[in-house]
């Protein structure tokens, strides 16, 4: 038996309706059809495979502060004009210390870069439910063909599209799991929104790209299809420009990222200053740790002394990612505990089938089932 698993970042239970995705409407109804209950989390893909909420497996958001960051080697710094030779300098230096998972460098301002490293460094495909199996694994850039511990890694230097990721990934031959994610929705749903025309076209692009695959799988028979989304989207209404409000000291460090911002002190006068300038902007929360309880993720200095975070429609703008008024986002995902942001978890396997009941699972839930 054969297991294909898809990820398609980004798409909503809300989008997948009979007019945006026929195929995937009708192949829920005929199989097995789930409401994913997502994280407030940017590690979704980790707490699927590891079975385990960011609280558990400690990685809830892309980068911590450390003290000795793979970001702050001198070549990767002196791209800092150059965002993409930037990204390929840092790439090369996290594949020469070994690293197995990528992080971009986005828009970290070049003098923060020493200061935080990326949490996640070595790929999925090292983790308990994959380790004794034979999987093929496409995580651009790495697409990893490995029969239990033997592992052959190749490197895709050029970005490779959904449709070329899936063709990749399924030239492969003789594995039991098969893994990918695709990017497309995700991409054209922060940059357009999600009530666009060119999420319209996107979503039915998909659709058309998942039922090429899916008839093949059925007409070849012996493979369990599951075919489920991270997150969905919510459209933004109101920019967050955070650095407008804190002061202009050096005597403190931040990161900000779409959603949240992380503070790290180092007097108590400039948190005191902050907090209440905060206090005055009602949209912007303060995260407590009875919240990240709630919400599963983790309380840690490395993650910030002080988090902010705002809730669905808000989005702080620029920050560490996005930076130009032409890489602003319209459409966001990163907010706790809101129906909308909630994904989608699709498959044929018999014992999901025949247990019709469970309309909502949860994305650390899954695997276990499986
Ligand atoms: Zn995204």
């Amino acid at each position: 038996m054969k297991t294909a698993i898809i990820c398609i970042d980004g798409l909503g239970k809300d989008l997948v309706t009979k007019e945006n995705t026929p195929f995937l409407y009708k192949f829920g109804k005929e199989n097995y059809f789930s409401e994913l209950k997502t994280l407030f989390a940017f590690t979704e893909e980790y707490s699927f495979f590891s079975g385990q909420t960011p609280k558990q497996h400690g990685k809830w958001f892309e980068f911590e502060k450390t003290k000795k960051s793979i970001f702050g080697n001198i070549f990767v710094r002196f791209f800092s004009f150059n965002k993409k030779i930037r990204d390929y300098v840092g790439s090369l230096v996290q594949i020469l210390k070994k690293r197995t998972w990528l992080a971009r460098t986005y828009n970290i301002p070049s003098s923060k870069l020493k200061f935080f490293d990326s949490i996640i460094k070595e790929g999925l495909w090292n983790l308990d439910f994959l380790k004794d199996k034979k999987v093929a694994m496409y995580k651009w850039p790495f697409m990893i063909s490995k029969n239990k511990e033997n592992i052959k890694k190749k490197l895709i230097l050029k970005y490779e599209n959904d449709s070329e990721r899936l063709n990749r990934l399924f030239s492969i031959k003789n594995k039991e799991i098969y893994y990918t994610q695709l990017m497309e929705i995700d991409k054209n749903l922060h940059k357009f929104g999600k009530k666009s025309e060119q999420a319209k076209k996107s979503l039915r692009k998909i659709d058309n790209l998942i039922k090429k695959y899916v008839d093949n799988f059925e007409k070849e028979c012996g493979w369990n299809i599951i075919i489920w989304s991270d997150h969905g989207f919510a459209d933004i209404h109101k920019y967050i420009d955070i650095e407008k409000i804190l002061p202009k000291r050096k005597n403190y460090l931040y990161f900000i990222a779409g959603t949240t911002v992380h503070f790290w002190f180092k007097d108590k006068k400039t948190k005191e200053e902050i907090l209440s300038q905060i206090s005055r902007k009602k949209e912007i929360k303060i995260l407590t740790k009875n919240l990240a309880d709630k919400y599963k993720i983790p309380f840690s200095s490395n993650f910030g002394e002080v988090i902010l975070y705002v809730e669905k429609g808000s989005y702080f703008f620029p920050n560490f990612y996005q930076k130009e008024e032409n890489e602003k986002f319209l459409g966001m995902h990163g907010y706790p505990d809101d129906k909308e942001l909630n994904g989608i978890f699709i498959t044929n396997i018999e014992k999901f089938k025949k247990n019709k009941v469970n309309k909502s699972l949860k994305i650390e839930e899954v695997i276990k089932r499986i």
